[in-house]
């Protein structure tokens, strides 16, 4: 055992069929360098203090891995904007292996732009510095905001320029995943059995692999394969939704970057939203708006349909039986997600759960988030501080700009919580509140300015938002400057309204 990897064990992807993987080419980088070390989650993980050795350095920056071990880029396919790509895989990407952390969860370790595989096609296999650092603070905000979300370990400079349309600074993301195996794996398997002819053995043989893994619980059972099926449904149901309730939008939702672990995965082109706006993109490659704010749940729906499609030969020997049961199941999805987003949606408003009159004063908020564009974040932190007994101005205050009209269905929608929540002896609601409506999200102008900054060799602003992100429900530090205000919206000069996909 070497003191750079004593914590890393081998991947157990090793164990799936060679088809499901190809050994990554180590392309060490020329001048590696520490960008950041996320030391709390490198405890959390049960890292040895003072981990950040030359020697795990070395190992992030894409160096070769002891032992005489081999790292491998798995091979997936996918449907990327709705189009059937069947090769797609870790084309800049490789596993290095597993740690097992005290909480007795098995974590991959992953290494992101550290050079061309054998699925680069015509890519570089390289990323750029600004694209890891927004991987780092996205997964970490969303961690933050106890999301299910990978987590980022680490970037690493190369020391490397990566050409995009012009120099950029290059970087390797160390990522922490329950899993990597995305829906697009189990298209890759189902398609190449049928290519075969061979019947279901690659696709059972994930599935067996995921099981094992994640739901151990159904291993050998009846069934289990539905259930299995079912289990990554509810997931999704629920991981979407808490998306909803943050304002997120992932931005490139291909099946290939849905994780059957049920973990926000692949941080491209995403954000938070600011004023509100149902039909939000930001992916400037999403000019149909396929994945727009208010489209999430669909697409998601729409992803897990086509991993059904995969697993039916598992579901049943009778394909018609396979089917009916695989849509019974996906049915599952949309009362899922309904039942998350009001039990979400109650929490934030601080309504006593499944009280008949939530629902209708719900739909008006979301006809008022629409009519106003108020800034989605601060709508729901006003109401908690007016909850907490501040004045109605500072809630009434975000429609300032609207019209009159707007600020009567403010003011009455005011007037409704009140009538709501007087006298319904519901004494959680404030501590429900300030649970659930951060304070600090990963506001776009301020992730653009911690990357600009950083990109200049700057890493204050980026060091200082992630430390806010990381207790998003409490008050941050009160800035030094104005301009250093985390809670505050954009500017309309600062707005950033398309992030484009710069990798
Ligand atoms: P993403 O948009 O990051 O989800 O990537 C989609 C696919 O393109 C995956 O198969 C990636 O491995 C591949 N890819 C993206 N960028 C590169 C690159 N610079 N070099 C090689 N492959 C890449
Ligand atoms: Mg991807």
């Amino acid at each position: 055992m070497t003191a750079t990897s004593h914590f890393l064990r081998e991947t157990s992807y090793r164990a799936l069929p060679p088809e499901f993987f190809a050994a990554a080419t180590v392309s060490p980088a020329p001048a590696p360098e520490w960008v950041v070390f996320n030391d709390g989650l490198a405890a959390e993980l049960g890292l040895p203090e003072n981990a950040a050795t030359p020697g795990l350095l070395q190992l992030l920056s894409g160096g070769p891995p002891s032992e005489g071990r081999e790292n491998i880029a798995l091979a997936y396919s996918g449907h990327q904007f709705g189009q059937w790509n069947p090769l797609l895989g870790d084309g800049r990407a490789a596993m290095i292996g597993e740690i097992v952390a005290p909480d007795g969860v098995t974590y991959d370790v992953h290494l992101k732009g550290s050079g061309p595989t054998k699925f680069a096609r015509r890519g570089d296999g390289r990323a750029t510095l600004s694209a890891m650092l927004r991987e780092y603070i996205v997964s970490e905000a969303m961690a933050g905001l106890k999301i299910p979300t990978t987590r980022a370990l680490a970037v690493v400079a190369t020391g490397a320029p990566v050409y995009r349309e012009t120099a950029h600074p290059g970087a390797v993301l160390t990522r922490i995943a329950r899993s990597h195996v995305r829906v697009g794996t189990f298209e890759y398997a189902a398609n190449e059995d049928a290519r075969r002819n061979q019947g279901p053995v690659l696709t059972r043989a994930l599935a067996d692999h995921c099981i094992a893994r994640h739901f151990p619980e159904f291993a050998g059972q009846k069934d289990g394969y539905l259930a299995f099926y079912a289990s990554v449904v509810a997931r999704q149901a629920r991981l979407v939704a808490q998306w909803m309730l943050v304002g997120f939008i992932h931005g490139v939702m291909n099946t290939d970057n849905m994780s059957i672990a049920g973990e926000s995965i692949d941080f491209g082109p995403c954000a938070f939203m600011d004023a509100y706006n149902r039909r939000q993109v930001f992916s400037s490659i999403d000019a149909a708006g396929r994945y727009a704010f208010n489209r999430q749940a669909p697409i998601a729906s729409w992803n897990l349909a086509r991993l059904a499609e995969a697993l039916l030969p598992l579901f049943d020997d009778d394909d018609a039986v396979a089917l009916r049961r695989a849509q019974e199941t996906l049915e599952g999805f949309q009362p899922a997600y309904v039942a998350a987003l009001g039990q979400g949606l109650e929490r934030k408003l601080g309504l006593k759960p499944r009280d008949a009159a939530n629902e209708d004063f719900i739909a008006g908020m979301w006809r008022l988030l629409e009519n106003s564009k108020a800034d989605f974040t601060l709508f729901f932190r006003r109401l908690t501080l007016f909850a907490a007994g501040s004045n109605a101005p500072a809630f009434l205050d975000l429609f300032a700009e609207t019209s009159a009209e707007t600020r009567e269905e403010a003011a009455k929608f005011l007037a409704d919580w009140r009538g709501l929540t007087a006298g319904d002896d519901f004494p959680s609601r404030l501590a429900l509140m300030r649970a659930s409506n951060p304070i600090v999200i990963a506001r776009n102008h301020r992730v653009e300015q911690a990357l600009n900054a950083a990109n200049e060799g700057d890493l204050a602003p980026l060091l200082r938002l992630c430390a806010a992100l990381k207790t998003p429900f409490e008050d941050p530090a009160p800035p030094e400057k104005p301009e250093d205000d985390l809670e505050a919206p954009p500017r309309p000069e600062e707005r950033v309204v398309e992030t484009f996909c710069g990798t």
